[in-house]
C-alpha cells in the first residue's frame, strides 16, 4: 500500500529515512505522563486477587479494568519484601540489585550474629539489624525515581509505606520524600521535614491510634469467610475483625487502619508538594503493607484478610478521587513484592491435608554440629539465615568444599527438602531468560544468587511446608519460598483513558521499569537491567519504543 504522507515525512526527515519506521503510539495514552503512580501491596498473591477481583469496587476494581498481567512473577526464589520491594522500580532481579533477602549474613561484621538487614546502613556505630539507621544503601542499583532525577532533577520523587524497606526499595536513594512507620510513629530520613499538610495527616493517625476501635461490619463476602481455625492453646484465626483497644500499636500496624494512613500520606505528599504539576514527571510510589501483616498475624483464607482487601480497594478509590480531581496526567501500576499462602491449618480443613509446618527434622543447627563432628572441626560448620547457608568464616580453606559437600548430602536426605543449590554452580550459570512459568529451581535460585551475599548452599523446602514451627506466637503463614503460590502476583496498569487487556501468559515485576521508561521518554542503558518493555496498547500500536 503507497502512504503517500509516509513517504513525505521520510523525504523531510533524512536520518529518520534510514532507519526502521517509528510505530505508532497508543492513542489511548497520554503523550507524556506527569506523574507515575507505583502501588505495592506488600503479599497480594495472583491467588489472592483472582479470589476477590470480583468483589473490589474501588482502586483495585480501577486498575483491575486496565491492563492486566494476572501472571506476573516475582520470578527468582527470595520471595520476601526487600527483594520483592526492590525488583518493582528497578528493572533488577536480586542477583543484579543485591537485595536478596530481608536479611542476610555478612560474616565480616562485628556484631555477634553476623546478620545484616536490606535497608541499613551498617557503617553507623552501634547498628544491628533490629536497631538500625535506614538506607538505601545495601541496593546496588538505581530505582526509576533515581534514573528520573538524574535526567531531570526538578522531578519529585516520594514513597510511603508501614514499612521502612518498602518505601525505601521504591523511592531509592535520592528520594524527596520517604516516610515510613518505625513502630511508634512516622518517620523519615534524619533532617527530612514533613510538608505542613503531611504534618496534619501524621497528627491525625495519631489521633485514631489513640482512641479504641470497635469491631469491624462484615459485608458478605468477609461474612461467607469468616470460619474460626483452632492453632492450638485454645487460640483461633479466621474470625477477626479488628477491633482494638486505645494506643495498640501492633493491632493497629496489623490491621486495614495502617494502610488507611499510608494512604492518607501518600495523598498529602501529592497536595503538598502539587506532584504531576511541574515541568518534569513526578514518582508518588507508595506500599500498603497491612496485607502482609494480617497475612502473617491470621492468614489469608479469613475475614480478616477479607476485612484488609476490601478496606485497601476503597482507600485506593479515594487516593485515585484526589488524582483525578487535579486533572493532573498520570500513569497507575499496582503490583506486588511476593505472593503468600494460607496456613497450614486452614488448608488442612481446605482440601490439602498435606500442608505441614516445619519440624524438628529439619534443623540447620544439628546439620551444622553434625558436620563440624564429622570433619573434627572446633568451629560451628556453617550458619543459616532463611534459605542461605554459609561455610563458617573460621572453617580452614582447604576444608570448605568438605563441608560444603557434605551439607548438600545432609540436606538433600531431609525429608522436608526439595532441592539443595550450590553457591558455586548458581554463580556460573546465566541469568535466565525463558518466561518465568518455566524456570526451574536452580534458575529461580540463580535469580536471587548474589555472590558475597547469598549462601554458599541455597536450600527449597518442599512444596506446601511452612517454615513456621509454632503458630501460637502471633505468626501463622508466610511467604518467602521458591514456588509460585509465593512468587505469582498482579501487575496492573492503568490511565485515564485505558483501552483494556488480558494477557495471562508470565511475565516479570521486573518489566515494570522498561515499560514505565519510554512513557516518560526515560533512557536505559542497555545492559543495566533484567526485564523487558511489555507494550500497553494491546492493538497494532506499541508504547515500547
Ligand atoms: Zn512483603
Amino acid at each position: 500500500m503507497y502512504r503517500p504522507l509516509a513517504a513525505l515525512a521520510a523525504l523531510l526527515c533524512a536520518s529518520a529515512a534510514a532507519a526502521q519506521p517509528a510505530p505508532s503510539v497508543s492513542p489511548a495514552l497520554p503523550r507524556q505522563p506527569a506523574l507515575i503512580v507505583a502501588i505495592a501491596v506488600d503479599q497480594l498473591s495472583a491467588d489472592l486477587f483472582a479470589e476477590y477481583r470480583p468483589h473490589f469496587t474501588g482502586g483495585l476494581r480501577r486498575m483491575a479494568d486496565g491492563v492486566v498481567f494476572p501472571a506476573g512473577y516475582q520470578s527468582h526464589a527470595a520471595t520476601e519484601t526487600c527483594p520483592g520491594h526492590a525488583t518493582i522500580l528497578t528493572g533488577a532481579r536480586p542477583s543484579r540489585s543485591g537485595i536478596i533477602a530481608n536479611d542476610w549474613l555478612d560474616q565480616s561484621l562485628s556484631r555477634e550474629d553476623k546478620v545484616l538487614y536490606c535497608s541499613e546502613d551498617p557503617s553507623v556505630p552501634g547498628s544491628s539489624s533490629s536497631r538500625y539507621t535506614v538506607s538505601a544503601r545495601q541496593l546496588l542499583v538505581p530505582t526509576l525515581g533515581d534514573r528520573i532525577k538524574a535526567v531531570t532533577p526538578a522531578s519529585r520523587v516520594v514513597a510511603v509505606s508501614t514499612k521502612d524497606r518498602g518505601a525505601v526499595m521504591l523511592g531509592g536513594h535520592q528520594a524527596d520524600q520517604l516516610w515510613w512507620w518505625n513502630g511508634r510513629d512516622f518517620a523519615g530520613p534524619a533532617g527530612q521535614q514533613p510538608a505542613p499538610e503531611v504534618a496534619a495527616a501524621f497528627a491525625a493517625i495519631r489521633t485514631r491510634i489513640a482512641t479504641a476501635q470497635p469491631d469491624l461490619p462484615l459485608p458478605p463476602p468477609c461474612e461467607a469467610r469468616a470460619q474460626s481455625v483452632p492453632i492450638g492453646d485454645g487460640k483461633t484465626v479466621g474470625t477477626g475483625r479488628f477491633g482494638r483497644a486505645a494506643g495498640d500499636l501492633r493491632a493497629w500496624r496489623a490491621s486495614p487502619e495502617a494502610d488507611t494512613a499510608t494512604i492518607d500520606i501518600a495523598i498529602a505528599m501529592f497536595e503538598s508538594l502539587r506532584l504531576g504539576r511541574g515541568d518534569a514527571p513526578d514518582l508518588l510510589a507508595l506500599s500498603a503493607s497491612a496485607p502482609d501483616y494480617v497475612g502473617h498475624t491470621y492468614g489469608t483464607g479469613g475475614s480478616e484478610q477479607c476485612l484488609t482487601l476490601l478496606s485497601l480497594d476503597r482507600e485506593l478509590g479515594r487516593l485515585f478521587a484526589a488524582l483525578d480531581r487535579s486533572g493532573v496526567r498520570y500513569v497507575a501500576v499496582l503490583t506486588a513484592d511476593h505472593g503468600g499462602h494460607d496456613l497450614p491449618e486452614r488448608n488442612q480443613a481446605r482440601a490439602a491435608p498435606d500442608a505441614i509446618r516445619v519440624d524438628a527434622r529439619f534443623d540447620a543447627k544439628a546439620v551444622a554440629a553434625q558436620i563440624s563432628r564429622e570433619l573434627r572441626l572446633d568451629v560451628p560448620a556453617l550458619l543459616a539465615q532463611g534459605a542461605d547457608f554459609y561455610v563458617h568464616r573460621d572453617v580452614p580453606r582447604r576444608r570448605r568444599a568438605a563441608v560444603i559437600r557434605r551439607a548438600a548430602e545432609l540436606l538433600r536426605a531431609n525429608p522436608l527438602v526439595e532441592e539443595v543449590l550450590l553457591g558455586s554452580e548458581l554463580a556460573a550459570m546465566p541469568s535466565p531468560s525463558r518466561p518465568p512459568e518455566l524456570w526451574s529451581l536452580a534458575e529461580r535460585a540463580r535469580a536471587s544468587y548474589f555472590p558475597g551475599r547469598s549462601g554458599d548452599l541455597v536450600v527449597a523446602l518442599k512444596q506446601r511446608v511452612t517454615p513456621i514451627p509454632d503458630p501460637r506466637l502471633g505468626y501463622v503463614a508466610t511467604h518467602g519460598s521458591f514456588w509460585d503460590y509465593d512468587r505469582r502476583v498482579p501487575i496492573l496498569f492503568w490511565w485515564p483513558g485505558v483501552v483494556p487487556f488480558e494477557q495471562p501468559l508470565g511475565v516479570e515485576v521486573v518489566d515494570i521499569l522498561p515499560s514505565l521508561a519510554p512513557l516518560i521518554g526515560l533512557p536505559l542503558p542497555a545492559g543495566e537491567i533484567d526485564g523487558r518493555c511489555l507494550d500497553l496498547d494491546g492493538g497494532p500500536g506499541t508504547t515500547c519504543r
